[in-house]
């Protein structure tokens, strides 16, 4: 069964690091239209944030690029988010997503973004190919039903 999103958003922003901050605000208007608990909420913008931070950080080290944030919500509260690159790529992504991995350790990196993701969110995939960029998919099951 294919099922339709009630609502969605697509929006593209430089990898300049005030944009993490836009992403949160971005991604909080959006999921504000469906009455979520303060920790749903908290979780989501928390997960988003470190997707984003990769982004402006690893995936576009010593450059600016694209980032694409895109979110989609479904009747019964699922929560779809995807954050997009085409940045650098990722070699390893099982290492990568491992606890205190970091390729930037002398940067004061603690490696526990994608533990972060996970944790807060109810799925985390991650799709990476090096040299071509990459996508973090993200959901989460607000407890309210969309309308
Ligand atoms: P922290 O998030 O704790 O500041 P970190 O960013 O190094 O540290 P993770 O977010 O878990 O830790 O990411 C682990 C590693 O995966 C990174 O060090 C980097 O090598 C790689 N990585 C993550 N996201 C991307 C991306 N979008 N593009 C390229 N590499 C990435
Ligand atoms: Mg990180």
């Amino acid at each position: 069964m294919v099922r339709k999103p009630v609502n969605e958003i697509k929006l593209k922003f430089p990898s300049l690091s005030v944009n993490e901050k836009y992403a949160r605000l971005a991604i909080s208007g959006f999921i504000g239209l469906y009455d979520p608990r303060i920790d749903e909420l908290s979780d989501i913008k928390t997960a988003v944030s470190e997707a984003v931070t990769n982004c402006i950080v690893h995936a576009y080290r010593n450059e600016v690029g694209d980032i694409e944030l895109s979110a989609k919500a479904f009747p019964d509260g699922l929560i779809y988010i995807k954050i997009k690159d085409h940045g650098c790529g990722i070699e390893d992504v099982k290492k990568a997503m491992e606890p205190l991995f970091t390729t930037l350790a002398d940067e004061e990196r603690s490696g526990l973004g994608f533990s972060v993701m996970e944790s807060f969110c109810d799925s985390v995939k991650v799709r990476s190919r090096p040299g071509c960029g990459t996508t973090v998919t993200l959901t989460k099951r607000l407890r309210t039903r969309i309308e």
